[in-house]
């Protein structure tokens, strides 16, 4: 792909769809929960539809949403399509972050990661000793990575209001993610290539952290 194009609407939409592709594969985006959001032109943010195959759906798909409110400036041709309940917390995550790009993860890891906040009694996850956590910007190998786990919902834009109060606890400043309990994660970055690597990344730091937990709890038994 020329770089002239690479900052334009079309190849963005190219983009999520190649990541949808990617992430359905991995298994974080299967059965058609999860989703991922990034920038179209002029200011929106181009949204996958709800309820549909991540793996099938086409460029000209999307919605483009308006972040300052989440109300819907652009609808695709196909009218059998709604925009995905995750709008409201993509619109939150980028006034917060100035984040273009947030995925939504439905992995088992970041589940088990959630299960693992609420053995401790906790409204984190404390990741630690891991070469990856330098994927995350501002965060060493030495670090301990605080990221909040918050309650699921009936309906993901009840989400907002936990969201809000975990954005703005000084614990979680350098996280790139939140984890909600028995449901998944919301990934961010400034661009959706960012939001990618993060996305990358903090499945990793999951996966670790849980299989961790798992080999700790057999050395004491
Ligand atoms: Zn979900």
């Amino acid at each position: 792909m020329p770089d002239a194009n690479a900052n334009t609407e079309g190849a963005t939409r190219e983009l999520l769809v190649e990541l949808l592709g990617e992430f359905w594969r991995r298994g974080w985006v299967s059965g058609t929960g999860g989703g991922i959001c990034g920038p179209a032109d002029g200011g929106g943010l181009l949204l996958a539809p709800s309820g549909v195959h991540k793996e099938r759906v086409r460029t000209d798909e999307f919605f483009t949403v308006d972040p300052s409110d989440g109300h819907v400036v652009r609808s695709p041709d196909r009218r059998d399509l709604r925009p995905s309940e995750c709008s409201s917390i993509f619109c939150l995550a980028h006034r917060t972050w100035g984040a273009w790009s947030v995925v939504h993860s439905h992995a088992l890891s970041a589940v088990l990661a959630g299960d693992v906040a609420a053995d401790d009694g906790t409204d984190h996850v404390a990741i630690r000793d891991l070469e990856m956590l330098k994927g995350i910007p501002g965060v060493t190998n030495t670090d301990v990575h605080l990221v909040p786990v918050i309650r699921n919902t009936p309906r993901e834009p009840e989400l907002v209001s936990q969201l809000e109060t975990a954005f703005a606890d000084p614990r979680f400043r350098s996280a790139r993610a939140v984890v909600v309990r028995d449901h998944g994660a919301y990934i961010w970055g400034d661009d959706v290539l960012a939001a990618k690597r993060h996305t990358e990344v903090y499945h990793f730091l999951f996966e670790a952290l849980v299989a961790r937990r798992g080999r700790n709890t057999e050395d004491r038994s």
